[in-house]
Parts: structure tokens; C-alpha cells; sequence
């Protein structure tokens, strides 16, 4: 595995291949990576001829407030994770690379980034956006894997991606959890053992919520109370949304139908966790379909090559 930190060499290094007809996946994380990463990157190896993994800690998408100085960073195991499963690049641009100096466009998607994740980190959104199109014109991948976890992101990746014809196939991948039903996340090892203990609360709520839409309940407020008192089992816990969303244009749903998606997230203390559920009703009527985007670039909707 050849570990890249120039961009200029990274973009060579697929140029290259490009040329030869080789197919780029390309699975962009931030490191300290898991088994949630650990299966995009899986299924982006079975997917295409040639890998690359990026880690890069992007500042521009933490507040001031947030914790990207105490953001993990174990690049002797995130690096022998990508070799493990058969990554042929790790690309790892500096800050200064990425950004320097007189750097000054950044990209907004402002419908899908208004709420929820967008509310509570206000720049967050803008940086992903710009960083992951500024990682696509530097690894020029075929197809990109993303994970449901981050449910908002992956829509407006999708969004923008389509929007910009940036020529990249884009698959999301289910959430990736722990036996008790917490979603893997780089920020879990921050969570005390008591913390720990209660956080499984949040994929409960989801999952109750989820339980209440498949036995027939389309009242949302109900939906949402239920979720709500499953998370305030404990006291320690602070509830910054719980929602019930159309999966396409992430606004609230007022009733229920033959698509949901359950939003949340939580504090416990000083850490923030997300999640959230897709429920899909088969047989139920479509009131908003809203946009749906096709995979592209080639590749079917399960992100394999078309013949
Ligand atoms: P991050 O390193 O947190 O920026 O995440 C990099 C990619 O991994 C993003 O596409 C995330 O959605 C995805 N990811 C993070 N946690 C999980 C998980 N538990 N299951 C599946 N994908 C995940």
C-alpha cells in the first residue's frame, strides 16, 4: 500500500490508472477508523479494481467550540486497517496542502444542510461539501462510499454530486453498530463506562419510533413522544433532535407515510452522538416522494460496474 501526501502526486496516481481503464473507489474518512469504515471499504474493494482510503481531519468543518484537537488520531492502526483490507493508497494531505494560502471558495447546499446537523454546527455542512468535491478532484474516483450513520451528509453528498455533474457514482452503506445497538462512531471511545452503558438509548428511541411506524401508527407526534421518553430513561442524557423526516428532502414529516427517516442525536456530557433509522413501508401509499437520485457514472444502484 503506498501511503500519498502530496495532492499533486495523488491526482497523478489515478491519472494513471484512469488511463488504463482501471475503476477508483475512493472511501474518504477522517481516520481513527472502525468497522463501520472497515465495510466501506470492504465493499468499495469488491466494487473496484483500485482503492484509495483518505484520512484527513478537516478542520473546516469543526467549530470553534468542537473537539478537533482531541479528535483521535491512531495512524499506525488506521494504516494498517487499510492495508489489512486492501487498500492500494492511504492519502493523507496536510492542512496546508488542502488549504493554503488565499484559499476562498466553499460550497453550500443549503436546503438539505438547514436543519438538524446544520443548525447545531452551523459551518459544518460547508466544509464537508468543499472538502469532499476539493478530495474528488484530487482522487478522481469512479465511485464513493459513504455511511448511513451520517444520514444528512450522505444526501447532500448525493445532492451535490448531481448538481455539480461531478461524475462520481456515490453508494451508502448501512450503519455499522455494536452488539447493544450503538452505532460505531471515532467519538464512542471518549464516552466514560457509565456513559458508555446508557448511550444504546439513542438507536432504542430509533428503533421504537421504527416499531410504532411498521404496527401501523402514522401520528407523528406519538412517534416522536415515544422516542423521546425511551431516550429520558436517563437524566444524563440531553436530546437535541428526535425526529420523524421525508428520507429525501430531510424535513419533518407531520404524517407518516410509505417512507420515513428517524433522525436524532443526543449529549451525553460533552459528547455528541448521531443516528438514525430508514423505514420503509412496503404497500403504503407514496404522499412525497420528493427528489430520489439514481447511482451514475456506470454503476447500478448496489455501486457494481454495468456490463
Ligand atoms: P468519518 O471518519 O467519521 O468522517 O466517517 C467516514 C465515513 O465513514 C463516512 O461516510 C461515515 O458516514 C462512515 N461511517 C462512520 N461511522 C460509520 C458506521 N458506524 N457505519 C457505517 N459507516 C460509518
Amino acid at each position: 500500500m503506498k501511503i500519498i501526501r502530496t495532492t499533486r502526486s495523488m491526482t497523478a496516481w489515478s491519472e494513471g490508472l484512469r488511463g488504463e481503464g482501471v475503476t477508483i473507489g475512493f472511501v474518504p474518512t477522517m481516520g481513527a477508523l472502525h468497522d463501520g469504515h472497515r465495510s466501506l471499504i470492504r465493499a468499495a474493494r469488491l466494487r473496484c479494481d483500485a482503492l484509495v482510503v483518505s484520512i484527513f481531519i478537516n478542520p473546516t468543518q469543526f467549530s470553534p467550540t468542537e473537539d478537533l484537537s482531541r479528535y483521535p488520531r491512531p495512524i499506525a492502526h488506521d494504516r494498517a486497517l487499510c492495508r489489512e483490507e486492501g487498500a492500494d493508497v492511504c492519502f493523507e494531505p496536510t492542512a496546508a496542502a488542502m488549504y493554503p494560502e488565499g484559499f476562498q471558495t466553499t460550497l453550500a447546499v443549503p436546503l438539505l444542510a438547514r436543519r438538524w446537523e446544520g443548525a447545531a454546527r452551523p459551518h459544518h455542512f460547508a466544509g464537508v461539501a468543499t472538502v469532499v468535491t476539493k478530495l474528488f478532484g484530487m482522487v478522481r474516483p469512479h465511485l464513493a462510499l459513504f455511511g448511513q450513520k451520517d444520514y444528512q451528509q450522505a444526501s447532500l453528498i448525493r445532492r451535490l454530486v448531481s448538481d455539480l455533474n461531478l461524475g462520481v457514482a456515490i453508494l451508502v452503506r448501512p450503519t455499522v453498530r455494536e452488539k447493544d445497538g450503538l452505532a460505531m462512531s471515532s467519538r464512542n471511545v471518549f464516552l466514560s463506562p457509565d456513559e458508555r452503558r446508557i448511550a444504546p438509548l439513542l438507536s432504542a428511541a430509533l428503533r421504537a419510533g421504527e416499531q410504532m411506524i411498521r404496527s401501523g401508527t402514522d401520528d407523528v407526534a406519538a412517534i416522536e413522544r415515544t422516542m423521546r421518553q425511551t431516550v429520558e430513561q436517563a437524566p444524563a442524557i440531553q436530546i437535541e433532535y428526535l425526529a420523524v423526516c421525508d428520507p429525501d428532502s430531510l424535513e419533518p414529516l407531520s404524517v407518516v407515510a410509505a417512507r420515513a427517516v428517524l433522525l436524532g442525536a443526543i449529549r451525553i456530557g460533552p459528547i455528541r452522538l448521531i443516528d438514525n433509522l430508514l423505514v420503509k413501508m412496503p404497500g403504503r401509499k407514496v404522499l412525497n416522494q420528493g427528489f430520489r437520485l439514481k447511482a451514475e457514472g456506470g454503476f447500478d444502484d448496489l455501486g457494481f460496474k454495468q456490463k
